[in-house]
């Protein structure tokens, strides 16, 4: 098994131990970095920084950070909760390894996209057509990967906006 073992910290955010969330660190005797190219290429939009080892992506609507001995995962609303995150991650994690000889590795550094950026390349004629009151509030959620840029019309069938579409999907492709 490439991570047996996992020793879990609980801790609350260091400047505001009234919020509910709690966050969880496993501390891992093996060095995860093998296996975050596997990971990269699997998990949607996660984002590598492959010269620091780091590996950043979600799962099950949590944040996960893998550094080479350390997974930290946060958002939970107790410890058992966590802890049982946790637990999947190992799992996620050891099933992913194991399955390394069907997996292409991926060493791609997607990044995080800005909502203005994404904004400038969008018609911003607030037509309403992809149910957004304007075009920032549809850039915003672009960005964030919450949308699919099929649900602005104007930019996928306009032949006039043919330049920004390919930019856009373009930046798509390798956002984290
Ligand atoms: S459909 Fe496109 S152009 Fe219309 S508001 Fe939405 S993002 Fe803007």
């Amino acid at each position: 098994m490439f991570l047996p073992m996992v020793h879990p910290e609980i801790f609350l955010p260091p400047c505001d131990h009234t919020r509910e969330t709690v966050n969880i660190i496993g501390r891992c005797m093996n060095d995860l970095s093998p296996v975050m190219p596997y990971l990269n290429a699997v998990m949607s939009r996660a984002a590598y920084q492959g010269s620091a080892h780091i590996l950043r992506f979600r799962f099950e609507g949590h944040p996960v950070t893998l550094q080479p001995h350390e997974i930290a995962v946060g958002g939970f609303a107790d410890g058992d909760e966590a802890v049982a995150m946790l637990t999947r991650v190992q799992q996620l994690i050891n099933e992913t390894w194991d399955r390394r000889q069907e997996i292409t590795p991926s060493t791609l550094e997607r990044r995080r996209l800005q909502a203005l950026e994404v904004y400038k390349l969008l018609p911003r004629t607030n037509c309403g057509a992809c149910g957004e009151t304007t075009c920032f509030v549809f850039a915003n959620k672009l960005a964030a990967g919450k949308v699919g840029i099929d649900l602005c019309a104007p930019i996928c069938q306009d032949d006039a906006l043919a330049d920004a579409r390919g930019q856009l999907m373009a930046m798509l492709e390798l956002a984290a």
